[in-house]
């Protein structure tokens, strides 16, 4: 089939899916006023494949059919390939004002994994699940599906694994195994555009014990399954003037919890049932990609964190102040630390059988680490650097208003020569960017999504070589 255009990406998504918006069934999430705009931002990825200016980053041939295929389903191979996706995944954020389209950056990741553990499977003697993942792969690719990943389980006492909890049901698990394929039950939190993409993806979302066994399950499924059922998040849900909210007024991606309320799956949709030894590097190796993944749709945002500050700056007259230039300077840092860790991590990869370039684990969860421990002193710097206006400004009806429009503009102006109408776009988009609901949203998709900051402490700490900083110390101290 080939390439979709973004008309048939919103066709394939009227399918009968059972979403549920603040207790409603959604007849149609591509009209729907809210989940509308999050169908509309993730057809940026299908639009960036059609426009000459980014085709060759979005597009790729298949050496042997010819046909053409989305970048994001190309298997990186080497630290260029690396490389182009983490430029893609940056380019399709940018085209989304910072916020990540991810509807085929998240599944991928997952199958690249997937690729990675069926191939480790395959040696321990089971071979039958590479050929389901290569399978359900070229599916995807050759029907240019968005893929969503549901990932991390509800988990209920955060102390206790699936075991012992105060029902069975807080982690995914198979219910029944039958000739024809497995039944399973449980749900998964916070997935990600899952309302609007063709498949979802389900891992397991941590290391088994051998107990663990019905819960060691991975497999993949249609969103319109009969027993799956999506209950969508509801921050942010009123209209939006553009004026006002620069970025979310366009831009909006959806997560749900995502409930299997025992599904049937067949045998060639399922990639893991009950190999516990195998469930956590499954759930690792998903993490290595997907962080790489998260690093590289920072980028925009971080840049624009930097840029909005020193046009802010600029407008209110403080730009040479030193304070101010201080924290330009370290929002500048923060955006260069993050990208220059993403290049490192890109060339320093290790390639994993089938033959799959893995980023740099260590230098992955640094830059994830930096970007997430950060952001909310960088949001602070940047918020200290506009002022106060940003939550007591002037609505959009005001501005237009003729009878007090022209108050606003004489009042509300700063450095001589900048119009008003630009100092309050600025604040605009950086109240939007760091002091709305978004914001907010922004701010805990900092710190949690791709794994909380202790995951990635613990991944760092795992990762470094300390035998080898500590024999140098021992060197270095005359310790034989
Ligand atoms: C906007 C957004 C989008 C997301 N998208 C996806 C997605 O598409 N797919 C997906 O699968 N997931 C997704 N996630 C989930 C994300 O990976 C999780 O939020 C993250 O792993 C934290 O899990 P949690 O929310 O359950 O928090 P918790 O795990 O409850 O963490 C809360 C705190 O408890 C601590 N904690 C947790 N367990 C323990 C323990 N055993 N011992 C000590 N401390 C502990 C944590 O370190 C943290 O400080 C998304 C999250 C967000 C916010």
């Amino acid at each position: 089939m080939g390439l979709r255009t973004p008309e048939q990406y919103k066709a394939s998504l009227r399918d009968g899916r059972e979403v549920y918006y603040r207790g409603e069934l959604v007849p149609d999430v591509t009209t729907h006023p809210v989940i509308g705009v999050a169908v509309e931002h993730a057809c940026i990825d299908y639009r960036l494949a059609e426009d000459p200016r980014y085709r060759d980053l979005a597009v790729m041939t298949d050496p042997q059919t010819g046909e053409l295929y989305s970048r994001y389903y190309h298997i990186p191979q080497n630290s260029e390939d690396l490389l182009q996706r983490s430029r893609l995944i940056a380019t399709s954020t940018r085209e989304g004002a910072t916020l990540v389209v991810l509807i085929k950056e998240i599944g991928t990741d997952a199958l690249f994994a997937l690729h990675i553990v069926a191939e480790e499977l395959a040696k321990r003697g089971k071979p039958e699940y590479r050929e389901r993942v290569q399978k359900y792969y070229r599916m995807c690719r050759d029907r240019d599906y968005g893929v969503a990943v549901a990932q991390s389980d509800v988990k209920g006492d955060r102390s206790l694994g699936p075991q012992g909890q105060e029902h069975p049901d807080y982690y995914v698990r198979v219910v029944e195994e039958r000739p024809d394929g497995i039944v399973v039950r449980g749900a998964k939190v916070h997935t990600s555009v899952s309302t609007n993409t063709d498949e979802v993806i389900v891992l397991p979302t941590r290391a088994m014990r051998a107990e663990d066994k019905p819960y060691a399950v991975a497999f993949a499924l249609p969103i319109a399954t009969k027993g799956l059922k999506l209950i969508a998040s509801s921050y942010g849900g009123f209209k939006k003037d553009p004026f006002e909210f620069p970025i979310s007024a366009r831009h909006k991606m959806m997560e749900t919890l995502t409930i299997f309320d025992d599904v049937f799956v067949p045998w060639e949709r399922v990639f893991l049932c009950g190999e516990t030894e195998a469930a956590g590097l499954l759930a690792l190796t998903f993490v290595k990609f997907h962080r790489f993944t998260a690093v590289s749709y920072k980028l925009p945002l971080l840049e624009l964190l930097a840029g909005a500050a020193r046009a802010m700056a600029e407008y209110n007259g403080v730009e040479n102040a030193a304070h101010i230039r201080e924290k330009l300077t370290k929002l500048a840092t923060y955006h260069a630390t993050v990208q220059g860790l993403i290049i490192a991590a890109a060339q320093q990869h290790e390639i994993l059988p089938p033959g799959v370039a893995v980023p740099n684990t260590l230098l992955t969860n640094v830059a994830k680490y930096q970007f997430a421990a950060n952001y909310h002193t960088a949001v602070q710097m940047v918020q200290d650097v506009s002022g106060g206006l940003l939550v007591t400004g002037p609505s959009v009806e005001d501005w237009r208003s003729e009878a007090i429009g022209p108050y606003i503009r004489k009042y509300l102006g700063g450095k001589k020569g900048v119009p008003t109408e630009h100092r309050l776009r600025m604040l605009n988009l950086i109240s939007d960017l760091t002091a709305s609901d978004f914001g907010g949203y922004q701010e805990v998709l900092a710190v949690h999504a791709e794994g909380s900051l202790e995951a990635e402490k613990i991944q760092t700490y795992r990762e470094y070589d300390f035998d080898a900083a500590a024999a140098y110390a021992r060197e270095l101290a005359g310790i034989k």
